[in-house]
């Protein structure tokens, strides 16, 4: 028996249908680059299109169809013409990409695009949903497309709830895509997504009311379409380290000014062992030791549990350390000796409060 896989399923008829019915009644029919087969009039609005609203490239095509009116025109333009009629549209990349095209589909394809969405692939500037485009609108080639908008009008109605640009989830979203492409009407087909994603299915306020796909969309009938498509991971934050010493004397800690910029800046805290900033291994007793007999005699050294403590931009790992000393030195006017019973009211940023509360818990240290 032929053992089912996660993509048994992904051919459904009715959803092209439903695309492409959308498409035809309330789709988009009057972009200067539609009803032509003209793959240099598509290749350049696809090309203008990625990253860009079709409002942003309207003034931006009509100029550039004004000053090369074929793709000989753009091949043979000095690039500095190129770059300066594209100045203001932004992903200048594009431009550079643009003319290069240009330049190879004049030499290696005698000025004319090849059909073959495989083929189109390998021209500079031009992805696999942008091949595919082109190749649908200019030959009506059975290609899918997987732009941004598309990635999201998937990542909703199917319910996938990882990041799209992750490869295996990529993967699995063009094989979906694949699978989904109408025996007919490529072009409506094609279109319709494009239109869907831009119009209906918008990042923040999706028309859910007026989408055609509505009825199968997994995000509308749970509640999540502000949640999907799941956004990138944030990177992992920073990681930092803070050895604090807790010098006792007597029911009293010794606390320290901080500087008023940087972490808990103006506050007072405890005293920080230098040079262990970065989490990278095990902090040596001695030098806690060392650095503490600056402020008395040590008489005691015991590490305390760790704690974490969480800012906007890293986490700190902070090691406590509990010194009793027994002879106080004599310090300069940034530290105070503060009675750990009135430990609540110490200008103290939460976690070192938090960290000598503890230490203040009557019986625990003796
Ligand atoms: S029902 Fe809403 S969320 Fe789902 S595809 Fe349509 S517009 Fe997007």
């Amino acid at each position: 028996m032929k053992r089912a896989t996660e993509f048994d399923d992904l051919a459904d008829p009715t959803f092209s249908a439903a695309v492409i019915g959308w498409q035809k009644q309330h789709g988009r029919h009057a972009l200067p680059w539609q009803n032509t087969r003209d793959a240099y009039r598509i290749w350049l609005s696809e090309i203008m299109l990625q990253q860009t609203q079709v409002s942003a490239v309207l003034g931006y095509y009509a100029r550039f169809l004004e000053r090369f009116p074929t793709l000989a025109d753009l091949a043979a333009a000095p690039s500095e013409d190129v770059m300066a009629l594209w100045s203001g549209l932004g992903y200048y990349t594009r431009a550079r990409n643009l003319h290069a095209c240009a330049k190879r589909v004049m030499a290696e394809y005698g000025g004319v695009f090849p059909s073959d969405p495989a083929l189109l692939a390998q021209l500079p500037g031009i992805g696999r949903s942008t091949a595919a485009a082109i190749a649908a609108f200019s030959s009506g080639t059975r290609a899918a497309i997987l732009d941004g908008n598309v990635k999201r009008v998937f990542a909703r109605t199917f319910g996938v709830d990882q990041f799209p640009g992750l490869k295996p989830v990529e993967d699995a979203l063009w094989r979906r895509a694949d699978a989904l492409l109408p025996a007919e009407g490529i072009e409506s087909y094609t279109q319709g997504l494009m239109d869907l994603g831009a119009t209906l299915c918008t990042r923040s306020s999706p028309d859910c009311g007026r989408c055609p796909l509505q009825q199968r969309c997994v995000a509308f009938a749970t509640g999540r379409t502000a949640e999907l498509p799941v956004r990138k991971p944030k990177k992992a934050v920073p990681e930092k380290q803070a050895v604090l010493m807790a010098v006792v004397d007597g029911g009293q800690v010794l606390l320290e000014q901080r500087p008023d910029s940087g972490i808990w800046g103006g506050l007072m805290s405890l005293p920080e062992l230098d040079g262990h900033q970065a989490c990278d291994g095990a902090i040596p007793i001695d030098d806690v030791v060392r650095a503490a007999g600056v402020f008395g005699d040590v008489e005691e050294t015991e590490a305390l549990m760790p704690l974490v403590h969480v800012f906007t931009h890293y986490k700190l790992h902070i090691a406590p350390y509990r010194i009793a000393i027994a002879k106080r030195a004599e310090l300069d006017s940034g530290y105070v000796w503060w009675d750990l019973a009135r430990i609540e009211q110490a200008p103290l940023p939460a976690p070192v409060k938090k960290l000598l509360a503890q230490l203040a818990m009557p019986g625990l240290f003796g």
